[in-house]
């Protein structure tokens, strides 16, 4: 009988800034023998999101801290090569917890359950706008920032994975004018030739306060921010009366230890009579499939465009989330785990 060799990513240090190559080693062993309840996984993408950054804190959080010498924590998809569960067969492709690794031997309970992948839907969209960044821009959308007919809409982070798709949601709810927040002439070029915004703002070589008033003169009636710090205090000086405020995340911190200042514009929520929420999508889990059937049924409908970044192998795993840091990603960033043979 032939053993397979499972190659891991562990976490060795933690990272003070952005990750590096140096906070993980590479290790083989052989897997385990799968026992009742468990469901063997040979993983073949890999999902890559901000908060894994936030995991590497050794911090309370919504869910604990990744410990030195376990598998990197990351949501996948792969297909089932050995059951010990009734409900999956071998061949099933299902998506979960599967970590920085070749195969995954796992239950299908926990924080994020383990979900077989709909028939007709092609897999990385299952990590992407079918996934967790997907539903994230839909419920914060419009559980939160509620636009209505006419609305102005400003997405922060426009071009990642939840801002790409939550512009696209403003402007299908009805807004009047959609304008994004992206880091550099490329990503301001793509959100208006594929991603349907109106226009873009590229925070890297434009003043974004001063640009902002002259796009949107009669301010903002719905703010999605996925960045934080300075881009909510100019976007904060130039809300509309009774605008919404979408906290989705802060990434301008870089989730290190170090928290983000504060806004110093806050008090433009008093004069405006405004609301400012945040919200974390686990919140809505049990409302998961049906975000899930209208993101596909606009896909269908050729109404919404998904966008996906895909690295290749194993090993670049922590050059892959420091992507997202470097805002070198355009869209959902995935990395395709080397096939093995087993
Ligand atoms: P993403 O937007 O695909 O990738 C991150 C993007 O952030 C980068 O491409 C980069 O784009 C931008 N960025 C990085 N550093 C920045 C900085 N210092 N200033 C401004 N922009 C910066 O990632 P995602 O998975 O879709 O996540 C987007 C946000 O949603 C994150 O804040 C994440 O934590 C949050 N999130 C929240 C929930 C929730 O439940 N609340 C769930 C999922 C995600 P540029 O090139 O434009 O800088």
């Amino acid at each position: 009988m032939t053993t397979i060799m499972n190659k891991q990513i562990l976490l060795v240090s933690r990272p003070e800034g952005c990750v590096s190559d140096s906070n993980f080693k590479i290790i083989q062993s052989s897997l385990p023998s799968v026992s009742d309840g468990e469901i063997l996984v040979k993983v073949h993408y890999l999902s890559f999101d901000p908060t894994q950054r936030g995991w590497l804190n050794d911090v309370p959080s919504y869910v604990p801290p990744v410990q030195i010498g376990e598998v990197m924590r990351a949501g996948g998809v792969g297909e089932v090569v050995e059951s010990g569960h009734p409900d999956y067969q071998v061949g099933d492709w299902v998506q979960g917890t599967f970590g920085w690794q070749e195969f995954a031997l796992v239950t299908t309970d926990g924080v994020f359950p383990v979900a077989k992948v709909p028939a007709g839907v092609p897999v990385t969209q299952c990590l992407g706008v079918l996934g967790i960044t997907g539903v994230t821009a839909y419920f914060g959308m419009t559980r939160i920032g509620k636009p209505i007919a006419g609305d102005v809409v400003l997405v922060s982070g426009a071009a990642g994975a939840t801002g790409s798709v939550a512009g696209q949601i403003a402007r299908l709810l009805g807004a009047k004018q959609v304008v994004g927040i992206a880091g550099g002439e490329a990503k301001c070029r793509w959100l208006i030739e594929e991603g349907g915004y109106d226009a873009a703002i590229d925070y890297r070589s434009e003043n974004v306060a001063k640009r902002l008033r002259a796009l949107c003169p009669e301010g903002v009636n719905v703010f999605f921010d996925n960045v934080g710090g300075q881009i909510l205090d100019d976007a904060l000086l130039n809300l509309a009366q009774g605008a919404r405020v979408v906290l989705c995340g802060g990434i301008s911190s870089g989730y290190g230890l170090e928290l983000p200042p504060g806004p110093k514009n806050y008090m433009q929520l008093v004069i405006r009579r405004c609301r400012m929420e945040g919200f974390i999508v686990l919140d809505y889990i049990n409302e998961f499939p049906m975000a899930v059937d209208q993101l596909k049924r606009w896909l269908d409908e050729g109404k919404l465009k998904s966008q996906e970044d895909i690295q290749q192998g194993l090993e670049n795993a922590p050059r892959t989330l420091a992507r997202l840091f470097e805002g070198k990603n355009i869209g959902k960033q995935l990395l395709q785990v080397a096939s093995i043979s087993a």
